[in-house]
């Protein structure tokens, strides 16, 4: 089963994408990820990607198409895979197109996931991260700000760089101006699924089960 999830930053891409890497046992490839991994391990690319993430920018289509290509070259991508955050820009729509033919990939499912704007804002400025468990809270969602409600760990949240007001902002605008015609590129060839992300983490699950049977 191959899976290319879209939607705007913070609308729960990332949420989804893990439990449906597990629950069909698939590799989540984040390009986020990816690229936040390369940043932390001090890589060529990661050096090259870090200011362009910070300001809230779109890396370059080549770096991105050449990771993307790597990532599944290295990988059973025939079991399948659920891709979160690729194709972002039509000139992607083509490496992928060109990846879907070498790798004989005929029918992904696409899957778009939609919030106002305001409920995403929202959502990314009080997304934070827990540096012991790695768990994704929001800060309106749990009793103690300072205490992660996974592990238990005091003063272990992180706020992404990118995740600042401003920021995310400018990638929302990125994202109306740059990805949303990736939408339209995908409408003209196959069945895209347009699903709303303001409903519980369950049921949006619920609903993309529903999609991929
Ligand atoms: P994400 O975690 O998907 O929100 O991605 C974080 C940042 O990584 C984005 O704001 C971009 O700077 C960069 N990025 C991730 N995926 C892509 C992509 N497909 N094309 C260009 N830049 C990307």
């Amino acid at each position: 089963m191959q899976i290319i999830l879209f939607g705007a930053p913070g609308v729960g891409k990332g949420t989804q994408a893990k439990i449906l890497s597990q629950k069909y046992n698939i590799k989540h490839i984040s390009t986020g990820d990816i690229l936040r991994d390369s940043v932390s391990r001090g890589t060529k690319s990661g050096i090259a990607a870090k200011e362009v993430m910070d300001r809230g920018d779109l890396v370059s289509d080549d770096l991105m198409g050449g990771l993307v290509k790597e990532t599944l070259a290295n990988m059973d991508y025939k079991t399948g895979f659920i891709l979160d955050g690729f194709p972002r820009t039509i000139e992607q729509c083509k490496i992928m197109d060109s990846i879907f033919a070498d790798l004989n990939i005929t029918n992904p499912f696409f899957i778009l996931l939609k919030a106002d704007t305001e409920v995403i804002v929202n959502r990314l400025t009080q997304r934070r991260f827990c540096s012991k468990c790695e768990i994704i809270v929001n800060l309106n969602d749990i009793p103690n700000v300072n205490t992660c409600p996974n592990c238990g760990a005091v003063n272990s949240f992180i706020e992404r760089m990118d995740d600042n007001a401003e920021v995310v902002r400018k990638r929302l605008g990125i994202y109306r101006d740059t990805t949303l015609p990736v939408i339209d590129y995908y409408q003209n060839k196959y069945k895209v699924a347009i699903l709303n992300a303001t409903d519980s983490v369950e049921v949006v699950t619920a609903n993309i089960v529903k999609e991929l049977i």
